[in-house]
């Protein structure tokens, strides 16, 4: 009964997807927040738990994951679900 594991971006920890976010870049180069996981395209993956959330910003996770800048506005999103 394998389920699809994740690695966070932060930690570095596999983890089943249901403990993940994911951000999704797609091949237009559109970046989104996708709750569903079932988005087409390049997906980075970070915990929901806060801390990981917090440190993102500072480990560049996403930009790392990327290779790339990432949308201010997709950055905040992410931050708006860790909590304050
Ligand atoms: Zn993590």
């Amino acid at each position: 009964m394998a389920r699809p594991q994740r690695m966070c971006v932060v930690c570095r920890t596999m983890k089943d997807k249901a403990e993940l976010i994911r951000v999704v870049r797609s091949k237009d180069g559109e970046f989104s927040l996708d709750p569903t996981g079932k988005m087409p395209g390049r997906g980075a993956y970070v915990c929901r738990d806060g801390d990981c959330i917090r440190r993102l910003e500072k480990v560049k996770g996403l930009e790392r994951a990327f290779k790339g800048a990432v949308p201010r506005d997709v950055k905040d999103a992410v931050q708006s679900l860790g909590g304050e």
